[in-house]
């Protein structure tokens, strides 16, 4: 038994084929451990990319790849077949820092016309929920990569963030960190039809806020600095999947836009909650009575 921690990069593509949009994996990273959790070999393959034959704006931002680079990758196919190699013959677990880089995996892969299913993995772990159960942060907010690492005092130090085998060795010194063999049997799903399932399950945003799944604990925002009650200046709207709303914390003179994203998964909801920093200008010209109005909305 082997553990490969994998991550992916991609680049959002529109495809033809299928005529909507998708994620073309343009760059694949993993790090095999043994049982022991010694760290026994790496990976790291740069994909060129078929579908989308430039990058976009952001995913050139994020993981600071050209499209010269890409170039110089193997296409996804064969990118697939030399990974399989690489994995070997060896009963595998693969995790992942949620799991968005599967769902790619086997969205790809169907696009390729490699199949469905990706059978050189035969169980799966999300690494992040995994993660959250040890730190005891089960909370439906998932927990990015970079601040799991913060947490557990890991120091990220070179390493170059959002590229696939840093992430992955980042993500492998995260699961070392917190490994507990028998919890970690709880999380190890095999990668049966039923699992393929909940992959293939469309996972849909929630719109609108009376929905029952909106738990209403998350809307509320209280003051980052002071920890006080900051006052609600606008209705949550909602827009590009999130709701959103302004507060406002008249002792520390701050405001913020909170954003949260509600999705309705196989069988349970996951939560996202983003706080932007806003400026007072801002709000004057968001709200031009924000600075009157004494009635904090609700
Ligand atoms: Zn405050």
């Amino acid at each position: 038994m082997q553990y490969v921690v994998l991550d992916l990069e991609w680049n959002n593509v529109y495809g033809k084929k299928i005529k909507s949009f998708f994620n073309e994996i343009i760059e694949i990273g993993a790090v095999k451990l043994d049982e022991q959790l010694n760290i026994c070999d790496e990976f790291s393959c740069l994909v060129k990319a078929q579908v989308g034959k430039k990058l976009r704006l952001n995913t050139r931002e994020i993981t600071h790849l050209t499209n010269e680079d890409l170039e110089n990758g193997v296409t996804f196919p064969k990118a697939i077949s030399i990974f399989k190699k690489w994995i070997g013959a060896e009963e595998t677990v693969a995790l992942s820092w949620g799991d968005g880089d599967i769902r790619t995996l086997i969205d790809n892969s169907k696009y390729f016309g490699l199949g469905d299913e990706v059978p050189y993995l035969q169980n799966y772990v999300d690494l992040q929920k995994y993660f959250q159960r040890m730190i005891k942060c089960e909370s439906k907010q998932q927990i990015g990569l970079k601040n799991a690492a913060g947490l557990v005092d890991i120091d990220v130090g070179n390493l170059s963030l959002h590229r696939a085998l840093d992430d992955s060795r980042l993500a492998a010194e995260c699961f070392r960190k917190i490994y507990d063999k028998k919890v970690l049997e709880e999380y190890i799903y095999k990668c049966d039809a039923d699992f393929y399932k909940r992959l293939r399950y469309k996972i849909k945003v929630i719109s609108f806020i009376k929905n029952p799944l909106v738990d209403k604990s998350y809307l509320k925002y209280k003051c980052e600095k002071c920890g006080g009650k900051a006052k609600q200046l606008t209705g949550w709207k909602y827009s590009n999947q999130y709701f959103r709303a302004n507060f406002y914390c008249p002792k520390c003179d701050h405001a913020v836009t909170v954003m949260v994203r509600f999705r309705k998964m196989y069988d349970s909801t996951e939560i996202k909650k983003v706080i932007k920093p806003l400026s007072i200008t801002e709000i004057k010209e968001q709200n031009p009575e924000s600075q009157e109005n004494d009635n904090g909305k609700v």
